[in-house]
């Protein structure tokens, strides 16, 4: 028997989510068994933990769509018993069970090994929201970014993404201008390393300009909505934004084309959930490297899986500061 989160539904559809033990009979097939140690909160977990929003397809469920641990058993060449492993991606948590338990089974190609150097809990400090931070920094570097080139925007900065955006940028040698709807976080975000604190309503008003003053040298945007509209519009001729999230809202507004073809804009669109392999040993190894783990600690905020009910609920409304790190033993 293993202490997990199961989410079931009754037959008006609703669901609930509570703490029970559960066999191991239940977990799903695979080549590894893990006994995961850690697991976080992303937005994705608030909407799997509550209504399932279309992301999970069979119920009873475990959520958790990234977990870090230790391979208790394995029928792949690749790992072996001991071994100390992270996930991120897959639809693991949503179409299969994931980390919100205290035993996990997957495909081995959905584990990477824990980088040198990175504990499982800073892995899952970092969790999917620093990996995908990562990641756009790699993509804004590769199309052209570098240290120097004037303020790095990051949207959404004391959530997630931002939270490790702004590290890891800072870290870099770069300005990190941070936009922020709670004031009351500016003295976290300025301790993580950003140099300016941008009020989100500054960047929220829809204008009907087609293009503003040149501002910025990069973007990490996890925000979306009116708000990667009027950021479009500011950047430096040749810039990139890269845009992992929509936590403002699916849809962009604005005249929109005019920093493409007046300014040679990018949009770069980043993907956590199926990057190859390579790709991500090659951005954990980033973060072992690049995350000044001392900031990481001020991100940390730990919790249990009995607190997870209440966690979904928060990131949904935006509420949760930095990284929710589960201790999925306690
Ligand atoms: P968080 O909830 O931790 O952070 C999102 C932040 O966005 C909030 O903290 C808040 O920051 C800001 N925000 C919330 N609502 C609004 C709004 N209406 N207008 C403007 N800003 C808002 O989430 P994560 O950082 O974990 O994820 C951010 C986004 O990235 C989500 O949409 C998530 O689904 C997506 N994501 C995508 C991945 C991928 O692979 N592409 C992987 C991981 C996440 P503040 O209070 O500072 O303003």
């Amino acid at each position: 028997m293993f202490k997990a989160l199961l989410v079931e539904k009754d037959e008006a559809g609703k669901t609930s989510a509570s703490v029970q033990e559960i066999g191991e009979d239940r977990l799903p097939e695979g080549d590894v068994t893990v006994a995961v140690e850690y697991s976080t909160v992303n937005y994705k977990d608030g909407l799997c933990i509550g209504p399932g929003a279309g992301l999970v397809r069979d119920y009873p469920h475990v959520p958790g769509i990234d977990f870090a641990g230790t391979v208790e058993s394995s029928t792949d060449d690749r790992y072996k018993p001991g071994d100390r492993v992270v996930l991120t991606g897959w639809r693991v948590g949503e179409n299969r069970w994931g980390g919100y338990g205290e035993k996990a089974r997957v495909k081995a190609d959905m584990l990477v090994p824990l980088p040198q150097g990175l504990t499982t809990r800073q892995a899952m400090a970092v969790g999917t929201a620093g990996l995908t931070a990562m990641l756009a920094i790699m993509a804004l570097e590769d199309h052209g970014l570098a240290p120097g080139q004037g303020p790095v925007l990051v949207t959404g900065a004391a959530g997630g993404v931002g939270s490790v955006a702004t590290a890891v940028l800072a870290k870099l040698g770069h300005e990190v201008a941070a936009v922020t709807g709670r004031p009351e976080t500016g003295d976290y975000l300025k301790g993580l390393g950003a140099t300016q604190i941008v009020a989100r309503e500054d960047l929220t008003e829809v204008t009907r300009k087609p293009l503003e003053s040149e501002v910025w040298a990069g973007c990490v945007d996890a925000v979306a909505g009116a708000m990667l509209g009027r950021v479009l519009k500011q950047m430096k001729y040749g810039t990139s934004v890269a845009a992992v999230g929509l936590a403002g809202g699916a849809a962009i507004e604005g005249a929109l084309i005019t920093p493409f073809i007046l300014r040679g804009v990018n949009l770069l669109g980043i993907d956590s959930v199926m990057q190859p392999y390579e790709n991500r040993v090659r951005a954990w190894g980033r973060i072992a490297r690049d995350l000044p783990m001392d900031r990481l600690e001020e991100m940390i905020q730990p919790a249990t899986l009995g607190d997870l009910p209440a966690l979904g609920r928060a990131i949904l409304k935006g509420e949760v500061k930095g990284r929710v790190v589960i201790d999925v033993r306690a």
